[in-house]
């Protein structure tokens, strides 16, 4: 698991599905928004695209990424989205960043990243494995991450949607920046196998608290309760 600079993990749908994306931004001005776009796909392909609502339902929570997948939840009627890929026009802010774990969706695709408010550049939301260790039953893994795909179409859309709102975004550092918009930024995930159970994650704490406590296996009375609460905080099941 790493952070390289690498060009040859882009495959030909994601090409196909970052124009779209891309296009998809362009047509958000029509409607009075700012070009966000997020497409979701499985195997078989797309599966909900959306752009944002955030100026038409005077809702700044209404991001093209979480629309889309409510969306693919809907299509395809589960929660977990795991081999389903998300392709969005900027790097996923953090609150959208935990709807994407929580679904379990295997990998992000973005283009424009976003160093000031990303939930993969700056709040490492998206790579965080605590969450994913700690609350298998909540958090799926961290996806696969690929940005800067088609980095300097999604901006072109930006500049031309607005080129002074462009360079200000710019000078201010809030998105794009890329070292070398030639090359892609990849983070490979942990690409674990296993998935929770509850026998398993039970086994887990019992272990861990019996090796936290010093004590056996066994179920304790709670008269026998030797430990402080600090330490019942301090408890941390082992990942894989
Ligand atoms: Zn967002």
């Amino acid at each position: 698991m790493g952070r390289v600079m690498t060009q040859g993990t882009i495959t030909e749908t994601d090409l196909i599905m970052m124009e779209r994306c891309i296009e998809l931004s362009k047509a958000a001005r029509t409607y009075g928004e700012f070009p966000f776009a997020a497409i979701v796909c499985d195997e078989q392909g797309i599966v909900s695209e959306a752009i944002n609502r955030v100026a038409r339902d005077t809702d700044v929570t209404r991001h093209a990424e979480l629309i889309a997948l409510s969306e693919a939840q809907r299509v395809l009627h589960r929660p977990d989205l795991t081999g389903c890929t998300l392709y969005s026009s900027v790097e996923p802010c953090p609150m959208c960043s935990f709807p994407i774990r929580e679904t379990r969706i295997s990998r992000v695709v973005f283009a424009i990243r976003s160093p000031l408010m990303g939930g993969f550049s700056k709040f490492k939301v998206l790579q965080d494995m605590e969450m994913s260790n700690v609350m298998p039953e909540f958090f799926g893994d961290p996806p696969n991450i690929i940005g800067g795909v088609l980095v300097q179409k999604a901006e072109n859309v930006w500049r031309n949607c607005n080129p002074i709102i462009w360079a200000v975004i710019r000078y201010r550092g809030c998105f794009g920046g890329d070292p070398d918009p030639n090359l892609c930024l990849h983070w490979q995930g942990p690409n674990r196998s296993h998935r929770f159970n509850w026998h398993q994650i039970a086994q887990r704490m019992i272990a861990t608290a019996s090796r936290l406590r010093g004590q056996p296996t066994e179920p304790r009375r709670l008269e026998n309760q030797t430990t402080s609460p600090a330490a019942d905080r301090e408890f941390r099941p082992e990942p894989d």
